[in-house]
């Protein structure tokens, strides 16, 4: 049987499911995670905080995990408190349970390409029409034409993600307010990728207060390097919070999850520490690239995206046939890296030497 045999939902009927490759190869830089393994005494910490929880398994974990949300919010500042906060498994659960309260059919959502690309998947599986708006050429994007794509759409949903994945540039400011005055529905802010921007650019945290339908999503998995402990979390005004609490399922945050969470957040000196490291590999990679004579775009992010000319999957799979795995976004002429530690860019920098 295959699956256009079972009576699956019509709009599903036909579509591929989110799928980078998980191959094994020695230099795996294609889903932007961190590069670097948790330190001794951070796994020790984290360790003790799942073993205090293993005796009561018996038990449902804090259905509003309380705590959790109260040590995000004082990592985040901004005078924010636990009613501001909601966290869920991975900002891919987040924004499902957002478009779950704020969507849904007979609703729409909007963004703009080239984007993050489970933002329209996760609208096809609530239900909500997806509306893809596009950036300009050079992947910026214009208040004014921003403003218009609303004014054309009037959608219950607006998702902006700054830095923008795949292309790396954080949104300029201006854009976030002119949407969200113009917006009559909830903008989500994608900033996945927030703690790798280049000094000078505001988080659109600075704008809660003045928004009530702003809504940040942030993720444990990139900066933390805790991609396998699947934590996101949002900053919203409180009433948003408590409509999620009308979609999220009962315990849907395990308490192994929510204790090493904790644990994490806790030492995210030790795990932040990453973040310069990374940065500098970046900023190496898309100077180098512009050496060579590649262009690429300004990244605030963990990763670059440059064009190779030509088809990209053929150079796509040139470097991984060197042992370099990256991600083609489905961007002709675009592929996109991931920084990670010196040796894996000493590794991509010498593969794309093939590619000239
Ligand atoms: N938003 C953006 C822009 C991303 O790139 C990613 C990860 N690829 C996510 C959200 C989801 O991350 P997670 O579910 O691991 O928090």
């Amino acid at each position: 049987m295959r699956i256009d045999d079972l009576p699956i939902r019509d709009d599903l009927r036909g579509k591929s499911p989110y799928g980078a490759p998980q191959l094994d190869v020695a230099v795996r830089l294609n889903t932007n995670e961190n590069s670097y393994p948790l330190p001794d005494d951070v796994v020790e910490a984290i360790g003790k905080a799942v073993q205090a929880e293993l005796r009561d398994l018996n038990r449902y974990p804090d259905r509003d995990a309380v705590a959790l949300r109260t040590v995000l919010a004082d990592y985040l500042g901004h005078g924010l408190t636990t009613d501001n906060l909601w966290a869920a498994n991975g900002s891919n659960e987040v924004q499902q349970q957002l478009l779950q309260a704020f969507g849904g059919p007979g609703r729409t959502a909007l963004g703009f390409g080239p984007s993050y690309s489970m933002h329209p998947l996760l609208a096809l599986g609530t239900g909500t029409e997806w509306i893809g708006a596009l950036r300009d050429p050079d992947f910026g994007l214009d208040p004014d034409k921003a403003v218009a794509e609303l004014a054309k759409h009037d959608p219950d949903l607006v998702f902006l993600c700054s830095p923008n994945n795949p292309t790396g540039t954080a949104l300029d400011p201006e854009v976030i307010t002119a949407v969200l005055e113009r917006a009559r529905g909830v903008v989500i802010v994608d900033e996945a990728y927030a703690e790798f921007a280049r000094a000078g650019t505001p988080s659109a945290l600075t704008l809660l207060s003045e928004h009530p339908r702003l809504v940040v999503s942030r993720t444990m998995s990139k900066a933390f390097g805790f991609a396998g402990g699947r934590l996101g979390y949002f900053a919203a005004h409180p009433a948003v919070v408590e409509a999620i609490q009308l979609v999220r399922l009962p315990y849907h945050l395990s308490a192994l999850t929510q204790a090493a969470a904790r644990a994490a957040v806790a030492q995210r000196d030790a795990l932040l520490a990453t973040v310069e490291a990374i940065k500098e590999q970046r900023d190496r990679i898309v100077r180098t690239l512009r050496e060579r004579g590649y262009r690429v775009a300004d990244s605030d992010a963990n990763f670059v995206l440059f064009e190779v000319g030509g088809d990209q999957k053929i150079a796509w799979q040139r470097l991984l046939d060197q042992g370099v795995l990256i991600r083609d976004v489905g961007l002709p002429g675009w592929l996109r890296v991931t920084a990670g530690t010196p040796a894996e860019t000493d590794a991509f920098l010498q593969a794309t030497e093939a590619l000239k």
